[in-house]
């Protein structure tokens, strides 16, 4: 059995849902240890996060990524136990595998399988590792990154093991992702009998225009590496279930995924601007949850296609595609961040799973891009 199948198998058999890590970096640690890392657990309210770093001089590339995993939902779907991982035709079948434990495994098993190799290393190595990924996000790797900070402590390359491959192991990788922002809109009116409206204000008419122009408005047209910001409503919620009743107030969530050619806050003032001019009764409760980010082409993005393309025969195209990443936190610090790792087509599902082929090749990719950094 392969180095970094044993490893996925012994951290995916540790039932670490968010924030609970279940000795998954105690693993790591002592890997890391015996290789002459300095190894510090960070912990912060509920959450096991580490740092370790080997050499004391830069350039420092980091490996960074998640412990925690998502819950399995339905245990009685899935074809084998999700922490039990078991392998079916060159899969490797449970809860993490894609994301992120086979990541995790790759990147400790590329670092021991360089320093093996006893390269004269220019620079160091660094590794930061979470628990509180899938969760609030508020106790993991921005805590970290605080220290670091702090520390004057400088990360030049971040290299997070995120399942970025769409179709074909080696397609897409990570430059960037988009901003999310949540909103909250309360639209006040006045209850009344349906069979007397002129006694009442209906909140529901009166936000429905509304909502059709924030529907059909454009935010802005992208740019090279984003797709136009987007504009979903996940939930509506008004009346009181009784049909004769206009109901007294009206409640609408919705979400922006927003690239950099915006800033929240010129939506926030283009919401406001369509609620004010149709003279609505209304607050909203803004969420943001993270401003896009983008690593433009540079040493790293090079050198991980060219590691990618060694392996696979692919060249991955740039991508800022996805929900949020721990990405938000390192590369606003001037880091070059991308995510490379396996196919992400059953992360979060019943029967998540990775193949075996693509954690042995992606051991292959990250020692190349260690090679090509450090030397
Ligand atoms: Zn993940």
């Amino acid at each position: 059995m392969s180095a970094v199948l044993e490893l996925t198998q012994e951290l995916v058999s540790r039932r670490s849902l968010t924030p609970d890590d279940a000795g998954c970096q105690a693993l790591m640690m002592v890997r890391l240890q015996k290789l002459g890392f300095a190894v510090e657990p960070m912990r912060f309210g509920q959450v096991d996060n580490f740092w370790a770093r080997l050499g004391k001089t830069g350039p420092l590339l980091v490996f960074a990524g998640h412990t925690d995993v998502v819950p399995t939902g339905p245990v009685e779907q899935w074809r084998s136990d999700p922490f039990q991982p078991t392998l079916h035709n060159g899969l490797l079948h449970g809860r993490g595998t894609a994301d992120m434990k086979g990541g995790l495994a790759a990147m400790t098993v590329a670092v021991e399988r360089y320093l093996a190799a006893k390269p004269a290393m220019k620079g160091s190595i660094g590794f930061l590792i979470t628990s509180d990924e899938e969760g609030p996000s508020v106790d993991g790797t921005v805590k970290v990154m605080e220290v670091l900070q702090e520390r004057a402590e400088k990360i030049d390359w971040c290299v997070l093991g995120e399942p970025s491959c769409l179709e074909r192991f080696g397609d897409t990788l990570r430059n960037g992702r988009r901003g999310s922002l949540t909103g909250i809109l309360k639209v006040e009116g006045i209850q009344g009998h349906v069979a007397y409206p002129e006694r009442a204000d209906n909140p529901i008419h009166r936000v429905a225009p509304a909502l059709a122009e924030l529907i059909g408005a454009r935010w802005d047209n992208g740019n090279a590496f984003f797709p136009p910001t987007s504009f979903q409503i996940s939930n509506f919620n008004s009346g009181t279930g009784a049909g004769n009743v206009i109901p007294g107030d009206a409640t609408v969530r919705f979400n922006f995924r927003y690239s950099s050619a915006v800033t929240k806050d010129e939506l926030k003032a283009r919401v406001h601007g369509v609620l004010d001019k149709l003279k609505l009764k209304y607050s909203i409760d803004w969420r943001p949850m993270g401003d896009p980010f983008l690593t433009e082409p540079g040493e790293l993005s090079q050198a991980m296609q060219d590691a990618v393309e060694k392996a696979t025969g692919l060249r991955p195209k740039l991508d800022t595609g996805g929900g949020t990443s721990d990405g938000r936190f390192i590369a606003p610090t001037g880091a070059q961040v991308i995510e490379f790792g396996p196919r992400n087509a059953s992360i979060h599902k019943i029967d998540e799973c990775v193949a075996v082929k693509e954690l042995e090749q992606l051991v292959d990719i990250y020692f190349d891009v260690l090679k090509k950094l450090l030397g």
